[in-house]
C-alpha cells in the first residue's frame, strides 16, 4: 500500500491488512535543535515540517491502526511549540490517545505553553547527561554549545511540570565522557574521549 500524500510505502500492507499494530509511535516532526550535543545523530538541518492538517490525518490513521501512545522527539520539539501543542490537543481530544509524551532539552519550555497545553501532555522527558556543568559542556549539551544554564533549566522545567501533574523523566545519554568522569573525576582524561558512545 502506498500513501501518495505522505510519499511513503508500507510493504507489510501490500498483501492485505497490516500485521503490525503501531501501539507506541515515536515521531520526529523536525530535526533542528538549538543544542550541539556531539553524539547527536540528528544531523539534518532542513526546515521541513509536515503540514498540521496532514499530520492530523496521519495521526488519525495511526490511531485507527491501534496507536495508544504518541511520543514527540526531535531535534528540539519546542522550537515549534504551538505545532506540538496542537498535535497533543488533537491526540487527546479527537483521538483519545492514552499517553502523550515529549522528549526535549528543556530550554524552550515555557510556563505559558504549559498553562495552555499541559492538560494534553502526560510525560515530559528532559535530556540531561550529568548534574555537573562541565560534563554537559563537554558533551555539547548546551544551547548553541556555549550556554551554561542547562542544569538550572532542567530543575526549573521539572518543577513547572510537577506543579501541573505532568510526569517527568530524565533522559541520559551514557557516553565515555559521563562514565569516566564518575569513575575518575578527571576532566583531563575526558578531553581524549569526548563524543564516543559506549
Ligand atoms: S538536545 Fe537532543 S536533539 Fe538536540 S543536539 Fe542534543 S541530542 Fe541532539
Amino acid at each position: 500500500m502506498k500513501f501518495s500524500w505522505l510519499n511513503i510505502s508500507v510493504p507489510f500492507m501490500n498483501n492485505g491488512p497490516p500485521t503490525i499494530t503501531p501501539v507506541s509511535v515515536n515521531w520526529f516532526p523536525n530535526r533542528r535543535c538549538n543544542y550541539e550535543c556531539h553524539f547527536c545523530f540528528h544531523t539534518s538541518t532542513n526546515d521541513f515540517r509536515l503540514d498540521l492538517d496532514k499530520a492530523k490525518r496521519a495521526l488519525r490513521m495511526l490511531a485507527d491502526a491501534g496507536m495508544k501512545k504518541l511520543n514527540i522527539s526531535g531535534g528540539e520539539p519546542f522550537l515549534q511549540p504551538q505545532y506540538i501543542g496542537e498535535v497533543f490537543k488533537f491526540c487527546k481530544e479527537e483521538l483519545h490517545i492514552e499517553s502523550c509524551s515529549v522528549v526535549c532539552n528543556g530550554s524552550k519550555v515555557t510556563e505559558k505553553w504549559l498553562d495552555t497545553y499541559s492538560q494534553y501532555l502526560d510525560i515530559i522527558a528532559i535530556s540531561c547527561d550529568s548534574f555537573d556543568v562541565e560534563t554537559n559542556m563537554k558533551q555539547g549539551r548546551a544551547e548553541h554549545g556555549t550556554s551554561r544554564t542547562h542544569i538550572d533549566t532542567v530543575f526549573k522545567v521539572a518543577q513547572w511540570a510537577k506543579e501541573r501533574d505532568i510526569r517527568v523523566k530524565i533522559n541520559t545519554v551514557v557516553t565515555m565522557c559521563v562514565c569516566l568522569l564518575q569513575l575518575f573525576g578527571s576532566p583531563l582524561t575526558l578531553t581524549v574521549i569526548i563524543g564516543k558512545k559506549i
